[in-house]
């Protein structure tokens, strides 16, 4: 059985078509510039070579129709007709406080979707064009949406609320969300079967590192907390949002700049973390090679991101009395030794230890996957590639009983 898995942006549609029978992905590709001059379709299909299909996109429907056309294309496709395709699975950010798991796509999620435009602006809008697309281009085809806020909604009350005035939270529903959430489930899951041990059993906390980091307390395989916050600006500095701040600079520099709310917002978002520190780069390669040949903002920055997952994981620990096993994922994550060693370092006390040589072999001669602590540590620490679309597709699956 296989199942389309829709990520879709503003302007960009992405896909992913799994085989559920291996778990296997059969293509995957992106169509880009939807809506602009230039539009392409970039497509893979697994084990061959990719395809670039330039071709005008006004619509997102109409990059759906593309995709499919794509995916059934005797040449380069991967399937013959698109009734091979049993479901679809969308990617949705905000499901605000309504949604707490995946769901069948109809009228009335659509409408908490809509709802959410406002929590998040740039994403929700454009993941209800993606699925509309689709109901558009196959209507007959069930559908699920799976939603990065979902995971986090069994925070408790205390770990969630911000200690505004209660109104803010009655009229605007200002809260703490978070994001990654299909990603920090996907980890959950995934590190309770490599250990053969059922994940309410373990406390974890899941450090997903990437161009948007986030951080999250799992105890028993449910959310206790996270780093992000109404919106995925709060938290951890990224590659190039400020993450946490005192929120006092904010009216500070919007009248010392004399910025409005949305140059602010660019600001905070675009312009700081990691870019905004080191002038330099979002990239954490980047920061890495320029660190090595001796450039101090460069350091600073991979210093000051690696120093505030540190103190989360601190403060994790102190949330769930305890914690079993610490888990790497995410291009940073899965990617960057010398970040995982900066912020496991001096945290023995803890009984956290890092095993130096095994955290090096990953990427490398220990595979993509395994544990990275020294035999006598406490906490297990372990590298695991995170895999969204899979998620989402198992999802699909278990949800429609297909
Ligand atoms: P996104 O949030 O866009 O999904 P990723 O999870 O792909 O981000 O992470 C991107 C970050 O991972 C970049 O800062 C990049 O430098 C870092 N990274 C380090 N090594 C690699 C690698 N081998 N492949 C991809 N990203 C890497």
């Amino acid at each position: 059985m296989k199942i389309l898995v829709i990520n879709a942006g503003s302007s960009s549609l992405k896909y992913q078509l799994i085989d559920m029978t291996d778990e296997s992905v059969l293509a995957k590709g992106n169509a880009e510039r939807i809506g602009i001059e230039d539009s392409i379709l970039k497509h893979l299909p697994t084990g061959r070579e990719k395809v670039e299909i330039p071709a005008p996109m006004k619509t997102h429907t109409e990059a759906m129709k593309l995709v499919i056309k794509t995916l059934i294309n005797p040449e380069y496709g991967v399937i013959k007709d698109m009734d091979e395709i049993a479901a679809v699975g969308h990617r949705v950010l905000h499901g605000g406080a309504k949604i707490f798991q995946s769901v069948v796509v109809d009228d009335d999620v659509k409408k908490v979707i809509k709802e959410n435009f406002d929590l998040g602006p740039l994403h929700n809008p454009a993941n209800l064009m993606g699925i509309e697309a689709c109901q558009d281009v196959m209507p007959n085809t069930p559908m699920v949406a799976v939603f990065d806020t979902a995971f986090h909604q069994t925070m408790p009350e205390e770990a969630y609320m911000y200690a505004l005035p209660y109104e803010a939270y009655e009229k605007y529903s200002i809260r703490r969300y978070g994001f990654h959430g299909t990603s920090h489930r996907y980890i959950s899951k995934r590190i309770a079967k490599l250990l053969g041990k059922s994940p309410e059993s373990i406390k974890i906390i899941t450090c997903h590192l990437g161009n948007g980091s986030s951080v999250a307390a799992i105890n028993g395989g449910k959310c206790v907390d996270t780093s992000m916050g109404l919106t995925p600006l709060e938290g951890l500095p990224m590659g190039t949002r400020c993450g946490s701040i005192d929120p006092a600079i904010i009216p500070f520099l919007m009248e010392k700049e004399d910025m409005t709310p949305e140059e602010m917002n660019v600001y905070m978002n675009k312009k700081s973390g990691v870019l905004g520190i080191s002038g330099l780069s979002s990239d954490f390669r980047d920061l890495e090679k320029a660190a090595i040949k001796g450039d101090k903002k460069a350091t600073l920055a991979l210093d000051m991101f690696c120093y505030s997952v540190k103190k989360y994981i601190g403060a994790y620990a102190a949330a769930m009395d305890g914690v079993d096993y610490i888990i790497f994922t995410a291009g940073i994550g899965e990617n960057t030794p010398s970040v995982r060693e900066k912020v496991c370092a001096n945290l023995d006390y803890m009984g956290v230890k890092i095993d130096k040589k095994k955290n090096n072999q990953i990427p490398g001669k220990l595979g993509k996957e395994g544990c990275i602590s020294a035999n006598d540590s406490k906490v297990g620490i372990y590298v695991v590639p995170t895999n969204e679309e899979l998620m989402i597709a198992r999802d699909t699956v278990e949800i429609l009983g297909l």
